[in-house]
């Protein structure tokens, strides 16, 4: 049920926090300007602590104390970007949900004119980086390679050069919480649930103070939730690898068989391993991959909540579903 205050809510802007003690005055001034210009009093800003180590919750504290639509949640550690993310939209309340980054590389004046094209009848404006300023190449370029290996893996087609800054319509935000998976992509499962969507291009700008809070193991391990959550091809690459060392091991027959009858030599033992070295590897490659989708199934089967709220500042967590 929805309380008379939420309402009148329109509009809700959720961001998740890692470590933005330095960001987070300036990013609350300019939502607050912008947001103001879109909705009038009807929006609330949603900041969700993921753990962080600096003083992040003291700041969000302190600004819900200052003004009663910034509303907070504290995760109880650091459950990642996409859990954070989720977290916040569960308890957003507005017909309209913008999600941007706290670093201020997405600026928020985006909003009027995403909320413009939003009116034109879409359901999601999702932000597409023209460019991206202060990133170095190994992650532009790691993000291209994932990008294409997508596009090959999935029949779902999740855009390129966007990330999670985008806006949505309430129907889009309640389609992506009856997901119930543990492994959340939040873009992809957005794009995966259809509705009219449109890419709104931008200039990503560069982060404004700290640094990136996604190092090459967390890019990692995004790719690797976002591929075994979106495909099942690589299981099917298996049978390939199969096929393919079936092909190579009938080459070395034929081989092994013309140096023994035409040239009389039989071949010494390095042959033999590398034989024995290459056919383990293939079945171990094999094995990895089934493995990486079984112990998923069995992190999906045990269904715990993606996230545990601590303490909650000017809002309700219980309403929650995905977390407690
Ligand atoms: N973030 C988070 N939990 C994490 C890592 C990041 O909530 O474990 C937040 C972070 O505060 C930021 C957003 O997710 O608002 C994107 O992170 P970041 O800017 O570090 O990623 P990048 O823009 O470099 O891809
Ligand atoms: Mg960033």
């Amino acid at each position: 049920m929805k309380s008379e205050q939420d309402c009148e809510i329109s509009l809700s802007i959720v961001v998740p926090c890692y470590n933005e003690e330095g960001i987070l005055e300036e990013l609350l001034e300019r939502v607050q300007r912008v947001a103001g210009e879109v909705a009038g009093g009807g929006f609330e800003l949603i900041l969700v602590d993921d753990g962080s180590k600096d003083r992040t919750w003291e700041i969000v504290e302190s600004m819900g104390a200052r003004h009663d639509w910034v509303k907070g949640l504290r995760l109880s550690r650091n459950f990642g970007h996409q859990c954070a993310l989720t977290a916040g939209l569960e308890i957003a309340r507005g017909e309209c949900v913008f999600i941007i980054d706290a670093d201020l590389q997405d600026p928020p004046e985006l909003l009027k004119p995403m909320f413009d094209r939003l009116q034109e009848g879409f359901d999601v404006v999702y932000g597409q980086r023209e460019s991206r300023e202060g990133e170095s190449w190994f992650k532009l370029a790691t993000a291209d390679a994932f990008y294409r290996l997508m596009e090959k893996l999935s029949d779902t087609r999740i855009p390129r050069d966007a990330g999670d800054f985008r806006l949505i319509r309430r129907c889009v935000l309640e389609a992506y919480l009856s997901m119930p998976e543990r492994h959340r992509f939040v873009r992809g499962m957005i794009a995966w649930a259809g509705f009219r969507q449109v890419a709104f291009p931008y200039a990503r700008a560069a982060r404004k103070t700290g640094e990136t809070n996604y190092p090459l193991s967390k890019m990692l391990r995004l790719a690797v939730d976002a591929i075994t959550g979106f495909s099942i091809v690589p299981l099917r690459f298996c049978g390939i690898l199969g096929l393919l060392s079936i092909f190579v091991s009938f080459c070395l027959l034929v081989y092994v068989g013309l140096s023994y009858f035409v040239f009389g030599s039989t071949r010494g033992w390095a042959s033999i391993a590398a034989i024995v070295t290459f056919f383990g590897s293939v079945q171990l490659i094999s094995l990895s991959l089934i493995g990486e989708y079984i112990g998923r199934s069995f992190m999906e089967l045990k269904r715990r909540p993606i996230y545990f709220v601590s303490e909650s500042v000017n809002s309700d967590s219980n309403s929650t579903k995905l977390g407690l």
